[in-house]
């Protein structure tokens, strides 16, 4: 499906009707430029899923892991362009039993678990983005 929103409440709005068709162990990676609303979006996405307190992009670590009835990691792999496979175990538990948000998913390598389902954002004016949501999963 694709559409565009009008607000960032609108993407988080978006990202919950996804989220609530999400179970454990779903990667869903979330691409776009600088500022499309990726952030924007798993915040939305983690809400409705449970997660209190702030939801911003890990900047310091590679991702969080936010305690909820299902755990929801939140990876952004912007700084992390040289990720490979002997890596995989410093990041197998932020897939460990969570429903897991993969912030520049392109950046990953052959490591990254395959995405149940994939969201593009993409800049249309100051407040207006548009929002991509594949999903072959459902
Ligand atoms: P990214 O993680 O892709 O770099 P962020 O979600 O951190 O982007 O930032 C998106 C910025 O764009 C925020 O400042 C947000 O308020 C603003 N914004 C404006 N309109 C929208 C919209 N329709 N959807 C999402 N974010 C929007
Ligand atoms: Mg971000």
């Amino acid at each position: 499906m694709e559409c565009v929103t009008a607000s960032p409440e609108e993407t988080e709005a978006l990202a919950a009707q996804l989220a609530a068709r999400l179970k454990p162990g779903d990667v869903v990676s979330v691409a776009g430029d600088l500022g499309a609303g990726k952030t924007t979006f798993v915040r939305g996405a983690a809400r409705a899923l449970g997660v209190d307190g702030p939801v911003a992009s890990p900047t310091f670590t590679i991702g969080h892991r936010y305690e909820a009835p299902t755990p929801v990691a939140h990876l952004d792999l912007y700084r992390f362009a040289g990720i490979h496979a002997a890596d995989w175990g410093d990041l197998e538990p932020y897939f460990d039993g969570t429903i897991a948000f993969v912030e520049w998913p392109e950046h990953g390598g052959d490591w990254l678990p395959r995405a149940r389902a994939a969201v593009t954002l993409s800049h249309v004016d100051e407040t207006h983005r548009r929002v991509r949501i594949d999903d072959p999963g459902l």
